[in-house]
């Protein structure tokens, strides 16, 4: 009994020890990654490039084109073991000439011009434009309740702003989200002709922000955009005094036949289980209205970066790691379904995947859709970021990019960027490169690289030692 406990007493020591062992080499190993990626990372540059040299890239469009030959050929320079091009099928909308929006007929401002953009996949109105009395309303049930009578052959402004008091900005825009996304569909079943939806922004200014809707099924396809913060309250409060305002807005979208594009992805293969997939990714589409740089420009530079600096340090992973740029999240998410349609068919057993798709400031933890298992695991390496200011180890949402791979049973995480001026400018001509900092850029893709080599290094189950 005595010889038996100061086995298991040695036993645990040596444990321990080779534990101890184990995290001071992890430790070391993600100051290695941080310096490297802080002192010679070229994610900065590489969204320099990709914002002013291509700008703006819609799919289907010929910028998105220029993107997918550019990550190409980066992928290419940095000797990737595999640079690999996936067909996809995209739809094609190009927003035209820039569009008309003012408040007609106000008896205290008369004719007013307002800021507007039209939504991504909306149909246009064409030169005639839509001219009708506007009726605002909150929410959908709003919208039910003053019903057919009170809407038909109006247009319906739907005016519930994001709320100012979620901490996490990503939930405000959850909770508001769904006036753009099926606002003009919701209108349109009680008759009305045209839809107004409150931009999306935390911000108050005069910048329309963007972002698709979707029509529903055999409901007629009414124009809709978007007006900015600070018009849709002036448009509020003229309406309180004068219910009959009209309301006038001309758009030139339309959606051309589907276009052929390319999911791009880099490849550096596994030493130990190369049909293995850790992919790390962000999508290579962006709206029109500017550079796309937060978004998400900085998950592409992300991503590509995160091979690199493994590359630079001259590390073998265990499992393959890639990096996937997704064609097409911004109006349809055809290049993630693509992605996961093939991982099956191809028969890749894919074990994790992280996204950045939240933008390029400060880094403040992750956000996991992972089995329980995972989770403990991946919260044991928290210590191991304390000294990186990265805290946040928690259970939620990942990406909708990746979030395509869930039903293969990966392992899902979001990085989780600081949120507070995301919004602000989010699809909105606001999104350009002068507004990313080189530093907060650059220690999104570290963090992520740390854990791409965690997960690597000792897999994400207890029973797999590091396999
Ligand atoms: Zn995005």
């Amino acid at each position: 009994m005595k010889n038996q406990s100061l086995l298991a007493l040695i036993l645990v020591l040596i444990l321990s020890s080779s534990s101890l062992a184990q995290q001071q080499e992890d430790a070391k190993m993600i100051r290695t990654i941080y310096d490297e990626t802080l002192l010679r990372g070229e994610a900065y540059e590489n969204l320099r490039y990709l914002c002013k040299n291509i700008g703006g890239r819609v799919a289907g469009s010929p910028q998105g084109a220029a993107a997918v030959e550019w990550a190409r050929q980066l992928m290419e320079s940095y000797g990737f073991d595999k640079v690999i091009l996936q067909e996809v099928m995209v739809p094609h909308w190009v927003r035209g000439k820039k569009e008309v929006g003012r408040i007609v007929n106000s008896k205290k401002l008369g004719s007013e011009e307002v800021n507007i953009t039209a939504l991504g996949n909306s149909v246009g109105t064409g030169p005639g434009g839509v001219v009708a009395e506007i009726v605002e309303v909150q929410n959908f049930e709003e919208l039910a309740a003053l019903g057919r009578e009170a809407v038909e052959g109006k247009i319906v402004f739907f005016n519930r702003p994001m709320d100012q008091t979620q901490i996490q900005t990503g939930a405000a825009y959850g909770m508001a989200g769904n006036q753009r996304r099926s606002g003009p569909s919701e209108a349109a079943k009680h008759g009305a002709i045209g839809a107004v939806v409150r931009s999306l922004s935390t911000d108050f200014d005069d910048y329309p922000h963007t972002g698709s809707t979707v029509y529903t099924f055999n409901v007629p396809k009414i124009p809709a955009i978007a007006i900015s913060t600070n018009d849709a309250d002036m448009l509020s409060d003229l309406l309180k005094d004068d219910p009959e305002l009209q309301f006038y807005f001309e758009t030139h979208c339309q959606m051309l036949d589907d276009a052929l594009t390319y999911n791009v992805v880099g490849e550096i293969t596994g030493s130990e289980n190369p049909d293995e997939y850790i992919v790390v990714g962000g999508h290579i589409d962006s709206w029109d209205l500017a550079e796309g740089a937060h978004d998400d420009g900085a998950g592409v530079v992300h991503s590509i970066e995160v091979l690199r600096t493994l590359k630079a340090m001259d590390y073998q992973p265990k499992r393959s790691i890639r990096a996937v740029l997704f064609a097409n999240e911004e109006n349809g998410l055809a290049g993630a379904k693509k992605y996961a349609e093939l991982a099956e068919e191809n028969g890749e057993k894919h074990y994790a995947a992280i996204e950045s798709d939240a933008g390029g400031f400060t880094p403040r933890g992750f956000s996991m859709d992972v089995s329980e298992a995972a989770f403990e695991r991946i919260q044991s390496w928290a210590p191991l970021f304390e000294e990186y200011d990265l805290h946040k180890f928690s259970k939620g949402g990942s990406g909708a990019d990746i979030s395509a791979l869930k039903p293969q049973g990966v392992e899902l995480i979001g990085l989780r960027p600081d949120s507070q001026r995301y919004f602000d400018m989010h699809h909105s001509a606001q999104d350009v490169f002068e507004i990313v900092n080189q530093r907060e850029l650059l220690l999104g893709a570290a963090a992520m690289t740390s854990l791409v080599y965690l997960i690597d290094q000792h897999g994400l189950y207890e029973d797999q030692r590091g396999r």
